[in-house]
């Protein structure tokens, strides 16, 4: 390798990222005293700030039991609304057009719900041939639900086939849902594009954004996307689990011909302790939530995306691609299936290995002391993440890459 050692930690002086506000965990093998960390695609590290924050919500319901709904520093009962801005400010989407609650598959099945309405020769659900496992699940239950056979309702197009699809045959797809990066090859998806085309021909146009949130800048509201939902534990380092955030565009929210499951929390709050036997729901999002949310889960999404908002996702995706194109450089001689375009991809390089990817991460972490993770057969995944990854990181991956 032509970058020495030295070389990365030169470039971490010069373009040091925030990796002082997370733990970064010990090393378990390898020479160095934390592991060099891939694998923020699939859990991101937990900010610093996480836990006292928690503990001071914790410390309210101690202090106030159920005073703590109005009288906490953070009442409970519009805890949800301390997060809107900042969930909002992250996707480009309007704060009445943003929420954090519920799960990822969750939320999506909410959401087609109401925007799932398949009529007779517009029934179909596109969504790619590489789509998670979770989101196929999804969509063939949703077509199942509404009395259609799912091998034939729901069409798995490649991702080079998707703008070519929609033209040809865009006028029998109901719903587009689609992952804006995709988990596995890490591919950035044309979103305002194939948005705009699935819409001009009539369909509506979903995007599950669960490698996209936190990685790539988003422009929900002016790409006109009609919904999108992504998680919080990935590049949003809320922790397992987390919620998830949930958008719909703002010319859907006082469309009373929607079709919602609603509950308690989709009243206006206003009128919600008026204990009315119908709803009455805000012009919002906050229309689709139901439950009354977790509060302690809800903790530390608010703490993460206080982080992304102080700076910035337009700060965090330039060092993010020259971090990516770093690691791209080291790995010159290997065989990478992301696109070398950085408009088309997000911070994730997936690498084609030889041989069990399985087994070659293991050695990786236990040798190394370098966490990624693979996708069987023959994936390995890289993700190094511009909050807290470091061009060392990149440099210590490429050298074990090298030795094994
Ligand atoms: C991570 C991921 C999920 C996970 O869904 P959950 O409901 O959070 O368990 C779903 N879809 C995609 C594309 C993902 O990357």
């Amino acid at each position: 390798m032509s970058v020495s050692e030295d070389d990365a930690r030169r470039l971490d002086q010069a373009d040091p990222g925030h990796r002082e506000l997370f733990h970064v965990p010990p090393a378990t093998g390898g020479r160095y005293p934390e592991v060099a960390y891939f694998a923020g695609n699939s859990l991101g590290l937990q900010p610093k700030a996480t836990r006292s924050e928690l503990l001071e919500d914790l410390d309210a319901w101690a202090a106030l039991g159920v005073e703590a709904h109005l009288e906490a520093k953070r009442p409970w009962l519009p805890y949800h609304e301390l997060l809107t801005d900042l969930a909002a400010r992250l996707v480009g989407g309007l704060p009445s057009e943003t929420v954090v609650m519920n799960s990822l598959t969750v939320n999506l099945h909410l959401l087609m719900v109401s925007f799932y309405r398949p009529r007779p020769r517009r029934d179909r659900i596109l969504v790619e041939d590489t789509t998670f496992p979770s989101d196929s699940y999804a969509v063939r239950s949703q077509a199942r639900f509404h009395g259609l056979d799912p091998d034939v309702a729901v069409v798995r197009v490649p991702t080079d086939g998707i703008v070519d699809f929609l033209e040809r045959q865009g006028e029998s797809v109901a719903l587009v849902l689609l992952g804006g990066v995709n988990y596995l090859t890490g591919e950035l998806l044309d979103i305002p594009g194939i948005t705009q085309l699935g819409k001009a021909k009539g369909a509506i146009v979903g995007w599950d954004l669960a490698h996209a949130a936190g990685n790539v800048v988003l422009r929900l509201h002016d790409w006109g996307v009609d919904f999108a939902s992504w998680c919080s534990y990935k590049y949003l380092n809320a922790g397992p689990g987390a919620l998830a955030g949930a958008f719909v565009h703002e010319r859907h929210l006082s469309d009373p011909s929607l079709h919602r499951f609603e509950g308690w929390w989709s009243t206006d709050p206003a009128v919600r302790f008026e204990m009315a036997p119908v709803a009455t729901p805000p012009p919002t999002v906050d229309a689709w939530q139901i439950s009354n949310p977790p509060i302690f889960s809800m903790s530390p999404v608010r703490t993460s995306l206080e982080i992304f908002d102080r700076v910035g996702m337009p700060a965090l995706r330039e060092r993010s691609v020259r971090l990516t194109d770093f690691l791209e450089g080291l790995l010159a001689e290997r065989e990478i299936v992301t696109p070398r375009d950085p408009a088309r991809r997000g911070c994730q390089l997936s690498v084609r290995v030889r041989g069990g990817a399985g087994e070659l991460s293991r050695r990786l972490r236990h040798e190394f002391g370098v966490i990624a993770d693979t996708r069987e057969p023959d994936i390995l995944r890289l993700a190094p993440v511009p909050l807290y990854s470091s061009y060392h990181d990149c440099w210590r991956a490429a050298e074990a890459l090298r030795q094994l």
